[in-house]
């Protein structure tokens, strides 16, 4: 009895694999464009659709295009699918050699199909080539960002390709009188057969998640971040600042705010322009960010205006900190940006500086020390 029927179960795999071609496409048209070889993969995954289309017409058409056509297509969207993810992973394409390699092999396997009538040679060349370009996507999707399971998942779908190539290879070499019929109903093709066709499918739903985790990713980032500076915006800093303060609590260990403000800044827009008002802001989120630790977040509050959260930190290191960043910002050390100096107030939970409410009222002191820093004559720190 006939579990399945080879040319059925190719061409059911087929349709799925166009299918997750289309969702690609879409997704490459409506994805974030830094989001890069999602367009490679659609048409790869059609080229390979087609090239195992023509693999079941076998018998029916030429060889020519049921064997030499139907590798050489398939190699080509093998390549796709390697370049696809050079692209995405930020990498540079060089189609040249790749290209002639293909062709070398399409030259190669006619000679075999027609001059050597060589079924042995054929497989072992195909083989090869698949084990070549799945290794490399292999390694290319286990660097691709992000690591989660997207990346995980199409790593496995290239393994599992490279294992079957060579699995192929292996077979080859045993078993010597196999029949030149691509539809024998041996084991070994039933199950190469299948695994290719699902081998399609599974890149397919590989490279769709994989795309997606990335775009969740850049979302996150663009829903948390101040667009100039990168630093936490107001609403991210409390999802963060609320999970600290309710840590800092129940821990009873210290949590420290420092509210931060730019001096006499509109004076920097007024005398160099709004432009270099931007780029003092940028310098000096880039700066007070590099004197702080992992847990440390920064987060852009308004114009000039920045607050940090040091969790863990008692009032002599929030101190430390705050005159640190102090000093590095009157250092200057980008001669092109105009001088400008920076107040900070300081307030922290469990360190003898009495009882906060809530977070609130955690930050209503630190703004306090800070009106008292300008008050003194700013470019100083207050607690
Ligand atoms: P002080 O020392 O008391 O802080 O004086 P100041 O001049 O810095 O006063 P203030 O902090 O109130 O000034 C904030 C100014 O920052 C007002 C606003 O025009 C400007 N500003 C707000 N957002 C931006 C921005 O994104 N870019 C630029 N270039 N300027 C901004
Ligand atoms: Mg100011
Ligand atoms: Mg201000």
């Amino acid at each position: 009895m006939e579990l399945i029927n080879p040319r059925t179960f190719l061409f059911v795999a087929n349709l799925l694999g166009l299918l997750c071609a289309l969702v690609l496409w879409v997704q490459a048209r409506s994805f974030p464009k830094d989001i890069e070889g999602l367009h490679d993969w659609a048409k790869a995954v059609v080229l390979m659709s087609c090239a195992s289309g023509l693999i079941s017409l076998r018998g029916f058409i030429p060889d020519a295009a049921s064997i030499v056509l139907a590798n050489g297509l398939f190699m080509l969207g093998e390549l796709l699918l390697v370049f696809g993810l050079l692209r995405y992973t930020g990498r540079k394409a060089h189609w040249r050699p790749a290209l002639d390699a293909i062709i070398g092999v399409v030259v190669l396997l006619t000679w075999l199909t027609y001059g050597s009538h060589s079924y042995q040679g054929r497989i072992f060349l195909v083989s090869l080539a698949n084990i070549v370009f799945f290794s490399l996507g292999a390694w290319l999707a286990w660097q691709a960002k992000p690591a989660g399971f997207g990346s995980r998942f199409l790593t496995s779908a290239f393994v599992l390709g490279a294992g079957i190539a060579a699995w192929r290879l292996v077979t080859l070499s045993m078993n010597v009188s196999e029949a030149d019929d691509v539809f024998d109903r041996s084991l070994i093709q039933q199950v190469y057969l299948g695994a290719f066709s699902l081998g399609i499918l599974g890149l397919s739903i590989g490279f769709i998640l994989i795309a997606n985790e990335r775009l969740r990713e850049e979302l996150e980032f663009l829903a948390t971040r101040d667009p100039m500076t990168s630093a936490l915006n107001r609403r991210a800093f409390f999802a963060r600042a609320e999970v600290e303060w309710a840590r800092a609590e129940r821990s009873k260990r210290p949590l420290a705010v420092i509210a931060s403000d730019i001096d006499f800044f509109k004076k920097v827009n007024d005398t160099y322009g709004h432009h270099v008002g931007d780029l003092v802001i940028k310098d000096y989120a880039n700066r007070a960010g590099h004197m702080l630790r992992l847990p440390d977040i920064l987060a852009r509050f308004g114009g000039e205006e920045f607050v940090i959260l040091l969790p863990e930190t008692g009032l002599k290191d929030a101190c430390r900190v705050a005159e640190r960043i102090r000093q590095e910002v009157q250092a200057r050390r980008d001669k092109s940006l105009p001088p400008f100096t920076v107040s900070l107030g300081i307030a922290v939970l469990n360190n003898g500086q009495g009882d906060f409410a809530d977070l609130q009222a955690l930050l209503a002191h630190a703004d306090a020390a800070l009106y008292r820093a300008k008050q003194g004559g700013r470019n100083r720190v207050e607690y």
